[in-house]
């Protein structure tokens, strides 16, 4: 027999894995991303460059593991991709951009800063509610295909909510594992 997965309490399928496929998901799509929302949020979301995002969010304790400015760089990246436009079309963006020129007689390009759109923290909220639920943090998978949530799937959410529910573990024991 299998032993029990510790995040939902339901069997792994993998026996030397320290969580079932489902809780390992969960814990890994998005996790970055929601941990470096938060950072920023907590941080009182100023505006910070890519550096200094990635120093917060390492300090951040829910995280696991070392993430890198490249993973940072690419998170951001995604959220603001499309800003410049946005803000012509005076459209809501998520990710905000701020250009600082360098004084002048110093080189270097203009340095970045970065903070979130009330849309984004928004957003956020959900994200963290869904964490909650035990359901994997992005609705969608890669390609705008909703995460189908399969009856084996709700049951080990379910497994997860009441767990956490009775304080069983923290809320962030099993993300990035
Ligand atoms: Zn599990």
């Amino acid at each position: 027999m299998a032993s029990t997965c510790p995040s939902c309490g339901f069997d792994k399928e993998i026996e030397t894995k320290p969580l079932c496929m489902y809780c390992y998901y969960r814990g890994t799509v998005g996790a970055a991303k929601l941990l470096l929302f938060q950072t920023m949020r907590d941080n009182g979301n100023k505006y910070l460059t890519i550096d200094e995002l990635t120093e917060l969010v390492n300090k951040n304790p829910n995280r696991k593991e070392q993430i890198t400015t490249s993973a940072v760089y690419k998170i951001i990246r995604r959220y603001s991709k499309y800003y410049d436009q946005a803000k012509r079309r005076r459209s809501s963006y998520l990710v905000l951009k701020k250009e600082i020129r360098r004084k002048k007689g110093q080189a270097g390009r203009p340095r970045i800063k970065y903070k979130l759109s009330m849309r984004l923290l928004k957003r956020l909220q959900y994200y963290e509610k869904r964490w909650k639920m035990g359901h994997p943090i992005n609705k969608r998978v890669k390609n705008g295909k909703k995460f189908r949530m399969t009856q084996e799937y709700k049951k080990r959410a379910q497994g997860i909510s009441i767990k956490l529910k009775k304080d069983e573990y923290d809320l962030y024991t099993y993300i990035l594992v």
